[in-house]
């Protein structure tokens, strides 16, 4: 053998001894051995469609753990994650059926919620309450109530949108665990949250929408509805209620 030929067979050796240590350091174990007709670029025999229930082994499977009531409750904690923790008396959570058809969503606790720790306890809870249990004839403690934030805002105002972000997931956590089969949004803010754009409640109120692929109707906030207690007011409330109820029930 000519000495040019020698070292060319020599060189090629060795490259292919660096290519397989390459190989060997990031894993590769084994070939398969092919015949020449293997290298076509079309398969041959085209890959088995994979079945859409087929379960992906590759990826871990995802458990759904939706969480309990008491499970957000629990995780909500003794929160100070906003600047709402430091006024307030007591944490407003919710109130009611854990397992309501009907949830209605508000602003924030005022004084009285605040002092007792339940939502819509003070002269707008109980218009809401009578609002649902003379008006929808069913009992308070059949639907769930709950606010946008927990934590009642200084002198009553509106919370801010920081207050609202920091709490949106724990108000997630109480739809996702009372799974309504509607939602009423009381007034402008909740409203307005749940829509994710500010909105004029009395354009939107009375149609339907939705959150978390649950029908939401929104209507006037009880406390608005005691300030203009006007028969046009009470009716489109008394309409969006007898609405949500329908639909929570079909
Ligand atoms: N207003 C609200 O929005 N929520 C309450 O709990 C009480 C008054």
């Amino acid at each position: 053998m000519d000495s040019a030929l020698i070292a060319e067979t020599r060189s090629l050796l060795a490259s292919a001894r660096a290519t397989l240590k390459e190989l060997t350091e990031e894993g590769v174990e084994q070939f398969e051995r092919r015949d020449d007709a293997a290298f076509d670029l079309q398969p041959r025999v085209a890959a088995p469609a994979k079945l859409e229930c087929e379960p992906d082994l590759a990826r871990p499977q995802q458990t759904r753990t939706t969480q309990t009531l008491e499970d957000v409750r629990l995780e909500l904690g003794e929160c100070t994650r906003c600047p709402l923790s430091e006024g307030r008396n007591r944490i407003v959570f919710g109130d009611g059926n854990p397992n309501a058809a009907l949830m209605f969503i508000g602003e924030g606790p005022g004084r009285e919620e605040d002092q007792r720790g339940l939502p819509f306890v003070g002269r707008a809870g109980e218009l809401l309450t009578q609002m649902i249990e003379r008006g929808l004839e069913i009992p308070r403690s059949e639907v769930y109530i709950c606010n946008i934030v927990k934590c009642r805002p200084p002198n009553n105002r509106d919370p801010q949108s920081n207050e609202v972000a920091t709490c949106k997931p724990f108000l997630d956590g109480q739809i996702d665990a009372v799974k309504p089969r509607t939602i009423v949004a009381l007034g402008r803010p909740a409203t307005s949250l749940l829509l994710g754009r500010d909105v004029a409640i009395s354009k939107v109120r009375g149609s339907w929408h939705e959150y978390r692929g649950i029908p939401l109707m929104p209507t006037f906030h009880p406390a608005f509805l005691l300030r203009q207690y006007t028969d046009e007011n009470r009716r489109a409330v008394w309409e969006d209620l007898k609405a949500a109820l329908t639909r929570s029930r079909q």
